[in-house]
């Protein structure tokens, strides 16, 4: 592989209000880019991918890097607030581990240090690690625009490879999870190359938890890296509504989450490679996570 070349050139600009920030996305368009940390942007820029005229650091906006933990509505989490600030909170490590699971399986401790939970999200990366926790924690997108805040929910965020909910001229600002059921246990199983920081072959997250269904118990499985969007495997999740938890159900509900994958063949994996390990991590994450429960 030949050298690469370092970035081109640009404007920046650090912004300090949410309306200056919206001010230069309506003026430049195209030619502005959002920072946060940098971590996809910078790569995608020295790349060639994209050359934007003005970059807009957003990561010192107020409230940007906050972690926020109420016992009525929930956790907020401000976009800029990087994986490590997130997986070593201790809000986030008692009520949401899956979200700290999944937040430090994010490329290597220094990367962890740059990226942010809102920059993972704004991709729209089908190997986003943290897409699958936010399905399943029901999270809430916050965006910013001419119009002022929305919310958005994670599961209507996701529209495909690189695409997303958020319409030009808006940012994210925070990603706000309700309080999490009672008895709730989680887990994110990765698969990637090494241990050392790659991205996800499969990702795949369980979250269950205690509740008045025909099985007594509510599961919820996640998957990264194996559709053109992180997703639900919701037929897996029927199946685990309508029988009674063990090694029998859990086994029909990996086949389910195999069948609900339809990934892609790539340098990191095959697809048929990638359905194979869905079955695999959806069944162990399934045992794992009822054997915190019961
Ligand atoms: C070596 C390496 C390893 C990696 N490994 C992993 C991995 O294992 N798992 C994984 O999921 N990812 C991985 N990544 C990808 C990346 O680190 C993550 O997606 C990271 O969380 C991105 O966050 P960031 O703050 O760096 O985003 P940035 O690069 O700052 O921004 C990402 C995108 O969002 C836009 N943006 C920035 N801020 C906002 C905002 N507030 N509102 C709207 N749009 C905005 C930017 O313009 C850009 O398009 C890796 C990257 C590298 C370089």
């Amino acid at each position: 592989m030949t050298a690469r070349p370092g970035l081109p050139s640009f404007d920046y600009v650090r912004a300090s209000a949410l309306d200056e920030v919206t001010r230069l996305l309506e003026e430049h368009g195209d030619e502005a880019r959002l920072l946060m940390g940098g971590t996809d942007l910078f790569v995608r820029m020295r790349d060639g991918f994209i050359h934007p005229q003005i970059v807009v650091d957003v990561k010192h906006l107020p409230g940007m890097r906050d972690i926020l933990y109420d016992e009525q509505t929930g956790l907020t989490v401000g976009a800029a607030a990087t994986m490590n600030e997130v997986a070593r909170h201790p809000a986030v490590q008692t009520h949401y581990p899956l979200l700290a699971e999944a937040a430090n399986s994010v490329a290597s401790y220094q990367v962890r240090n740059r990226a942010t939970l809102g920059g993972n999200l704004c991709n729209g990366s089908p190997a986003a690690d943290t897409a699958p926790a936010t399905l399943l924690l029901e999270g809430r997108i916050v965006l910013y625009g001419q119009n002022g805040e929305r919310e958005v929910s994670a599961n209507e965020f996701f529209l495909g490879p690189g695409a997303t909910a958020m319409q030009a001229g808006e940012l994210m600002t925070a990603i706000r999870f309700p309080v999490p059921p009672a008895g709730s246990a989680g887990r994110y199983l990765k698969l990637g190359r090494n241990k050392a920081g790659d991205l996800a072959i499969a990702g795949v997250a369980v979250f269950g938890f205690p509740d008045g269904t025909t099985s007594g118990y509510h599961f919820r499985i996640g998957l990264a890296s194996v559709a053109p969007v992180p997703l639900r495997a919701l037929e897996a999740e029927e199946v685990l509504a309508a029988n009674p938890p063990g090694d029998e159900t859990f086994a029909l509900a990996a086949e389910k989450a195999m069948e609900a994958a339809s990934p892609i063949d790539d340098v990191r994996a095959s697809a048929a490679y990638r359905k194979a390990m869905v079955r695999n991590l959806t069944l162990r994450g399934l045992r794992e996570v009822w054997a915190q429960m019961s």
